[in-house]
């Protein structure tokens, strides 16, 4: 069920970056031809207008009346026209009739057909002619004033061939086709790509959560199940005293402490990953504030027969959640006491390293091995269930301490103690960088 959905998600984002290429492909595709388009033709309507100014100025039609194409002698009469070979000019009288067909000769016949539209005075067109030939026209109304009589009150409609722009325009199309639809292609690899980057890290705290939601319901059922069947022992024996059923009640008294606990513990991770927590960080004397939190720890080692011992620390100041550290260290110590036996001794220590400062709690107890020294902060993760069973445990402690430390934009690790046992090395900036909300690289 849950891969339907990611694979309906990936295929969402998949489409929706392949749409967003597409579109982009296309408007820079239509923007490349427009603007290729209208540079072709940009000279070709200044040749034109060049060559109607010419005209109605009398220029060049004092001598020739009409230009023609493939006449070199033309282009030094017309001046200033551009591409006077490619010219080609009708006369029209009012009624529309070319009157100088002579000057056109075997030209006459594909031109014969063009028609006087006198509306498009002025105006740019671009015209097909016999099947094949295109031209950008220019229609002039010469006045009568003109001192050129052959063609003044007449109608000039000036002719520029486009075949080559034409030609030109059709290649650059096809090639800009060819390429839009090779990277339009290359955009269906890369959307694919994209959708699996953009997915990566869903599916992986997809994953996560999976995980750590089936783990919590394993660990939420078993103390579930010993209270459940204690509880039902007892109504079975409803004559009883509470005193012949104590050994029952406190299993399940100890069995609700222990739900209690982890969903505590869930709760704060819970919030961890939603980043929710309103932090409270502040300037903190460490040495009082140290000798303040592990006074009450004191008396409950002294109580299972061990020591806890705070080192002497030297006077200095960080800025710390103080609710935060405290929580730490009572992760750590109440690992150190369940993990280490009667008769030894926790040490805790401070000291300044650079800018920064470290937090070691030390026991003399069963130590962790150097495979599990990673793997210890995961979320459930237990190096021995059974025993952890015994002491309470649930494997939810580390990772707690490992989101605090992130919040403080710092790192923990676990070293061997000498000659025995572990060291819990936590590293703290003095001042870290308040109000991010610490970097999450990895959940607790
Ligand atoms: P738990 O509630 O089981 O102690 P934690 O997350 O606090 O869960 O610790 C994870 C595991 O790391 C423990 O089950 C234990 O195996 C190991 N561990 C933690 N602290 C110590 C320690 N001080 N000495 C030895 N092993 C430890």
């Amino acid at each position: 069920m849950s891969n339907k959905v990611n694979r309906a998600q990936q295929w969402r984002l998949f489409v929706n970056n392949f749409i967003g290429f597409t579109i982009i492909f296309v408007l820079l595709g239509v923007i490349v031809f427009v603007l290729f388009r209208n540079a072709m033709l940009t000279s070709t309507d200044q040749a034109l207008r060049v060559e109607r100014s010419s005209r109605l100025n009398g220029g060049m039609l004092t001598k020739k009346p009409m230009v023609q194409g493939k006449q070199p002698g033309k282009q030094v009469q017309a001046g200033k026209a551009i591409h006077p070979f490619m010219t080609t000019t009708l006369i029209f009288n009012d009624a529309g009739k070319i009157t100088n067909h002579a000057q056109l000769g075997s030209r006459y016949d594909t031109l014969k057909n063009i028609t006087l539209d006198k509306s498009q005075v002025g105006q740019l067109h671009t015209i097909q002619v016999g099947g094949k030939y295109n031209f950008r026209t220019l229609l002039v109304k010469v006045p009568k004033s003109n001192s050129d009589k052959l063609v003044a009150g007449k109608y000039l409609l000036i002719m520029e061939n486009i075949d080559p722009q034409k030609a030109a325009m059709s290649n650059f199309t096809r090639v800009l086709l060819i390429t839009m639809g090779v990277f339009w292609l290359l955009s269906i690899l890369m959307s694919i790509w994209m959708s699996r980057l953009t997915m990566r890290p869903i599916l992986k705290s997809w994953g996560r959560q999976t995980e750590f939601v089936g783990n919590a319901a394993h660990e939420l059922r078993t103390p579930l199940t010993i209270i459940q069947n204690k509880l039902e022992l007892l109504l079975t024996k409803p004559n009883d005293k509470i005193i012949d059923q104590a050994e029952n009640i406190a299993i399940a008294n100890s069995e609700s402490q222990r739900l209690q606990k982890l969903t505590q513990d869930l709760l704060a991770l819970a919030r961890s990953d939603s980043n929710t927590l309103q932090t409270n960080f502040e300037n903190t004397h460490v040495a009082s504030f140290l000798q303040h939190t592990v006074e009450p720890y004191t008396e409950i080692a002294a109580s299972q027969g061990k020591q806890l011992v705070l080192a002497p620390v030297v006077d200095f100041s960080a800025t710390l959640d103080q609710n935060l550290i405290h929580q730490l260290m009572n992760i750590l110590i109440d690992n150190a006491l369940k993990y280490s036996p009667k008769g030894s001794t926790i040490t805790l220590s401070a000291k300044v390293v650079g800018r920064k400062w470290q937090l070691i709690v030390a026991d003399q107890g069963i130590g962790v091995s150097e495979d599990e020294r990673k793997r210890i902060f995961d979320r459930f993760y237990r190096v021995d269930s059974s025993r952890s069973r015994q002491t309470g445990g649930n494997g939810l402690g580390l990772s707690i301490a490992h989101w605090i430390v992130n919040l403080h934009h710092g790192n923990i690790a676990v070293k061997a103690n000498y000659p025995h046992g572990s060291q819990f090395v936590t590293t703290l900036p003095m001042n870290p960088p308040v109000g991010l909300g610490g970097h999450h690289e990895k959940k607790a």
